[in-house]
């Protein structure tokens, strides 16, 4: 096959993604090798309708007792799948519901004998599909589970051979993968020989039809549903000679794709096109070298996480969209044939090297990379940006209220920027300055103005006017009679009659509380701290005063900083020194700088346009997928959680000790010893990962014992999710918002890979 080669994205030590390098270099064309295809529908049936090449035939997960199809819209053409011929073209529009035809089981089925490798038994269902589903994703084979009415447990068997030779490597894998007892069974499989089906319509009506296979046709632009989940293309429902339904879509490569690359990479989550275009490749790249894995059942691949997950024309996003057609026909190809486009969600910091991780498969190109910048450079590469100063009043204690709600009552102006100091906030509040404060609030909140309030402010004076503000005469959170329960404060019997069912209303809804006393002390005059925590819990319930999500869009070493809300789509340029915070350790604390990188979460507070509070939000560090929920994790394990997700892997009973024997380079444990009370076992690469129940095998353990030695529990700290190799999928996002493209993207990942683009 003759190519065009885009770009040879040969370094072994990628390029800074900083400095693009995007440039076609166009060097001697590779023939590439691509696997046969499952054999189209367009050799026994011409449609009439065209499906551009290459195609892909999808195998889709319906009902395989009765597959509903229809139309978006027109009429729906129903063709005999052998001969092409129309069935039932009189038949009223709507619906069809495709079914076996219930006689054809008694009279043309063999009974045929196959062997298969028995892995467990459960007696639990789900517990059973699980583990069948695990096998399928581990070893890259379909796993059957099934009820066995004889023994009452749900079997899991994989693989399938005539003779048991067939089946010894596949064995062998089962076995290393933590199954040291599964063996090769025979099993008795009914096939149907002459089997039919048989259509019916929305109103029962019923039409036998003398084929095993039939191909629906839309008409105009309309497209197939299947399960009401409209598909481009044509779908074929085939008997399987087991007798089930077998929905089967037969679409243009381009057009898969596009209810692929939205399902592995969501454009609403990551909206960067060249993270998008980088996650088009590695998806088109896995679709053509996986091209008639299942050939022998009728189809190319699957549409479950097990191939790749496709949902149809239903996912289809415009930048998704956009993303495929730019980079149409082009696959990432290593020693002429597509690569093993792996790809993770979250990598931690770090890819591994793919022999580390699956110890089957040795490429050279799937290599552990940092996510982002080697560490050297990742200093300095963003913008620093000195926010107001911070009052400094050495000795001074923090009355509160805690910075961040402090922050935003001054970004938007309900208290002036003097309540930043802490020696200020320890004063008693005096009646005009709480009533202004009142007044601010509550124009922010959409509330009347409240009555003034007199000198001295005692507190109950304040919590009639916070009462009289939000419109508080009780509340349907305490019922009568029950407010001197809940005001369970010493001198809770200082409040009058009248005014208990106003103060428990507060009391109920977090507006007022006992004083650092621990006392009610209802004619005393508080703090202006005291207050303004009043005024910040108000503002919460009212949104009032609101702090919004946000994400740095840019961060120059020279040049403006830019953040994006998530809300919308509009985007802030910094204009003025706003305030700022940072987040440490759970908690905020005010800063008078700070260094920002594109793709930083962050709060902000903006008021007349104008961003005037930034809150940095705890920076897992400088890697590309640190905005990533998974980014970073801990994980408690008590003794007992262990020994049963340890059991079919390692069973060595009660649990003694987990010892640490090697990590790779990106520091991802890659073997460990489990040490039980029967036995000791060494696990290695990802089943690691299902042993211990991680997210990730890049961690840390912290162990906790009993007095006598005994094992109490575990807890692993560790970063990413996933297997750890090949394209980090938030890495991507990371990499593209900070300005590199896809072709970037993907040699940073994949090491020494050549993009070409398929005729
Ligand atoms: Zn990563």
């Amino acid at each position: 096959m003759a190519l065009t080669v885009l770009l040879a994205l040969g370094s072994t030590a990628p390029p800074p993604a900083a400095a693009p390098q995007a440039a076609k270099t166009v060097v001697s064309a590779p023939v590439l090798v691509l696997p046969p295809a499952a054999p189209s529908l367009f050799a026994a049936v011409d449609p009439g309708v065209t499906v551009a090449a290459p195609r892909v035939r999808v195998a889709l997960s319906t009902n395989r007792q009765e597959v509903p199809l229809a139309a978006t819209a027109g009429r729906l053409r129903l063709l005999d799948g052998r001969t092409g011929a129309e069935l039932w073209p009189d038949r009223a529009s709507g619906p069809v519901r495709v079914v076996r035809d219930v006689a054809a089981e008694d009279r043309d089925s063999t009974l045929e004998e196959v062997r298969r490798i028995q892995v467990g038994a459960f007696r639990d269902e789900l517990q059973a599909k699980d583990l069948g589903a695990r096998l399928e994703t581990e070893l890259h084979q379909p796993a059957v589970t099934y009820w066995d009415s004889d023994r009452n447990v749900w079997r899991v068997r994989i693989g399938e051979a005539k003779e048991p030779e067939a089946l010894k490597p596949l064995l062998a894998q089962v076995r290393e993968s933590g199954y040291p007892d599964a063996w090769i069974v025979r099993e008795p499989v009914r096939r149907l020989e002459g089997a039919t089906l048989r259509l019916l319509d929305a109103r029962w009506e019923v039409r036998a039809v003398a084929s095993d296979r039939i191909v629906a046709v839309p008409s105009g632009g309309a497209l197939v549903t299947v399960e009401g989940r409209p598909y481009r293309g044509l779908v074929e429902v085939r008997l399987t000679p087991y007798g089930e339904l077998l929905a089967i879509n037969e679409i243009a490569v381009e057009d898969y794709l596009r209810g692929v690359v939205p399902e592995e990479l969501g454009p609403n989550l990551y909206p960067e096109l060249e993270a998008q275009k980088a996650q088009a490749v590695a998806a088109r790249t896995y679709a053509f070298g996986n091209l008639g894995q299942f050939t022998a059942d009728g189809y190319d691949m699957c549409d479950t996480p097990r191939c790749q997950v496709y949902r149809g024309a239903g996912s289809e996003q415009p930048l998704s969209d956009r993303a495929i057609h730019e980079t149409r026909g082009e696959i990432l190809v290593w020693n002429a044939a597509p690569v093993n486009a792996l790809f993770t969600s979250t990598c931690g910091g770090h890819t591994e090297d793919v022999e580390l991780v699956f110890p089957e498969w040795t490429y050279p190109y799937l290599r552990g990379v940092p996510c982002g910048l080697p560490p050297q450079e990742r200093k300095g590469r963003g913008a620093t940006l000195v926010g107001n100063p911070v009052a400094s009043v050495p000795g001074a204690p923090d009355p509160g209220p805690e910075p961040l709600n402090l922050g935003r009552l001054v970004a938007h102006g309900i208290v002036g920027r003097e309540a930043y100091d802490p020696g200020w906030r320890t004063v008693p509040v005096q009646a005009g300055e709480a009533w202004s404060w009142f007044a601010a609030l509550a124009a922010q909140a959409g509330k009347p103005v409240p009555a003034a309030v007199t000198d001295p402010p005692g507190r109950l004076a304040l919590w009639r006017a916070t009462a009289g503000l939000l419109g508080i005469e009780g509340s349907e959170l305490v019922a009568p009679g029950d407010e001197a329960l809940v005001l369970a404060v010493e001198d809770a019997d200082l409040v009058a009659a009248e005014d208990l069912p106003l103060v428990a209303a507060l009391f109920a809804r977090g507006l007022a509380y006992p004083n650092a006393e621990g006392r009610l002390d209802p004619l005393g005059v508080p703090t202006r701290a005291e207050v303004l925590g009043w005024i910040a819990r108000a503002a919460d319930q009212y949104a009032a005063a609101p702090l919004e999500e946000a994400q740095v869009t840019a961060a120059p070493s020279s040049g403006p900083v830019k953040i994006a809300p998530r809300s919308g789509r509009r985007e802030w340029t910094l204009a003025v020194a706003p305030d700022l915070l940072a987040e440490v350790g759970g908690a905020w604390h005010r800063v008078g700088r700070v260094d920002l990188l594109a793709g930083d979460r962050v709060l902000v507070a903006a008021d007349d346009g104008r961003i005037k509070l930034v809150a940095l939000r705890e920076r897992a560090g400088s890697s590309d997928d640190r905005t990533s929920s998974k980014y970073r994790w801990t994980k408690v394990k008590e003794r007992a959680e262990l020994e049963t997700s340890l059991a079919p892997v390692a069973p060595v009973g009660e649990l003694r000790d987990l010892r640490i024997l090697s990590r790779g380079r990106s520091g991802r444990v890659t073997a460990m010893e489990i040490i039980g009370v029967d036995g000791r076992a060494i696990v290695e690469g990802f089943r690691l990962r299902r042993a211990l129940d991680l997210p990730e095998t890049l961690f840390s353990m912290d162990v906790q014992r009993d007095r006598d030695g005994t094992l109490r529990r575990v807890t692993f700290r560790g970063r990413g999710w996933g297997h750890g190799v090949g394209l980090c999928q938030v890495g991507a996002f990371g990499m593209a918002r900070r300005g590199a493209d896809y072709r970037e993207i993907l040699s940073h990942y994949y090491t020494g890979v050549v993009l070409v683009k398929v005729p």
